[in-house]
């Protein structure tokens, strides 16, 4: 079977990391991951991977700490999120690139858009990380961009919910999850999908978004071969 789309943005949270512990890395979670990232691979998507770092670090919730200077830490705690994701993946026998937004050229090449490119026409997989490289800013916003910047065919936004419901799943027994949704419903309905930003983002470049859920790590390699899950946000 030819999988729906050519090339993907997968944004990996770093909750989602964690597992059960909320914090720290599971490598188990992050090998489940992987297999079904190969998978996809194996099947000729071209990966990009965005890691958020909220596993180790958020910004917002670092106290009296000057925002930018709690930003940077937010953003080098992704950057430990991309090597280990790196490294989960290699065991599996793929070929990976790490790129960071902020240069660490000890340990990772520096983000450039066309080298990225390269890596993908190589069968690599790229692992973006410290998000857009800007305080201020979400992983889900760095995970827009770089999906605009490669030309994603969809920025996949793996959660820990199966999609977007009109209210809060955990809190309403009778939340309604939605199957398809435009931007400007988003918007006229008040839903959180993601932050603002990230959303403009994605509706200004014409991206779509898959907002699905990884408690079934194999959701990853359902939703490239175009299986009907979650919530896809389009025009
Ligand atoms: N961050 C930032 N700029 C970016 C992306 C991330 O300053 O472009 C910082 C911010 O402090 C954020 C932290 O990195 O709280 C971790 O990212 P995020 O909370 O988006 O990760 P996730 O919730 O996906 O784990």
């Amino acid at each position: 079977m030819e999988p729906k789309y050519k090339r993907i943005l997968l944004k990996l949270s770093g909750e989602a990391l964690a597992g059960d512990k909320k914090t720290g890395l599971d490598y188990e979670v992050i090998n489940k991951f992987g297999q079904s990232i190969k998978k996809c691979a194996d099947a000729g998507v071209e990966i990009g991977i965005v890691v958020g770092g909220g596993n180790f670090w958020r910004g917002r919730s670092s106290g009296a700490m000057d925002r930018t200077r709690a930003d940077h830490i937010g953003m080098l705690a992704t950057a430990m999120n991309a090597l280990a994701v790196a490294d989960g993946l290699e065991h599996l026998g793929l070929e990976v690139r790490v790129q960071t937004a902020i240069s660490m050229p000890a340990v990772a090449e520096p983000y450039i858009r066309n080298k990225a490119m390269r890596h993908f026409q190589k069968g690599r997989v790229v692992i973006f990380g410290c998000g857009t490289g800007n305080p201020f800013f979400s992983t889900d916003t760095a995970a827009a961009l770089r999906a605009a910047e490669i030309e994603a065919d969809i920025f996949f936004k793996a959660t820990m919910v199966d999609g977007v419901y009109d209210k809060d799943p955990h809190k309403f027994k009778d939340a309604v999850k939605y199957d398809k949704l435009t931007f400007n419903e988003i918007l006229s309905k008040g839903l959180k999908v993601m932050d603002a930003t990230a959303a403009a983002l994605c509706q200004d470049n014409k991206v779509p978004i898959l907002v699905f859920d990884l408690s079934r790590p194999d959701n990853i390699y359902d939703a490239c071969m175009g299986k009907d899950i979650g919530t896809l946000v389009m025009e």
